[in-house]
Order: structure tokens, then sequence, then C-alpha cells
């Protein structure tokens, strides 16, 4: 079955919230982002919050 990695790199992550707001498996923490789940079954939203990252803190990969 496929499966979705998905990775936030807090380092790059300016805080601006973005991914919070297209998707719910983004939460704040601190003046950062952090990622809820790290492996989805299906990509939904978190394609969206990778998309509209400003610094594309955000990756998405395909895993089997
Ligand atoms: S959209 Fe990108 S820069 Fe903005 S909070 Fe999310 S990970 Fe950080």
């Amino acid at each position: 079955m496929v499966k979705y990695k998905i990775e936030l790199d807090r380092e790059t992550c300016i805080g601006c919230g973005a991914c919070t707001v297209a998707c719910d498996n983004f939460v704040t923490d601190g003046d950062k982002a952090k990622v809820v789940k790290s492996e989805v079954d299906s990509l939904g939203c978190n394609q969206d919050a990778a998309d509209g990252c400003p610094v594309s803190a955000i990756k998405v990969t395909k895993i089997e």
C-alpha cells in the first residue's frame, strides 16, 4: 500500500503559519510549525501545505 512521508524542516521554517491554515496535519509549535502525523495513507491537504510554504520547508515523499 502506498503511503506518504511528510517532513518539515524546522531549521528552514520561518513560522508563517500558512501550513497550519492549509492543512490540519500541521500545528504551531512555539515560533515554528510541526507535523502531526509524519506518515499518512493519502496525501490530501498535505500537498497543499507543501506547495504553499514560502520557504519550501515541507517535503512530501511517496513510500511503498
Ligand atoms: S508554511 Fe512553511 S514556513 Fe510557514 S509555518 Fe509552515 S513550514 Fe513554516
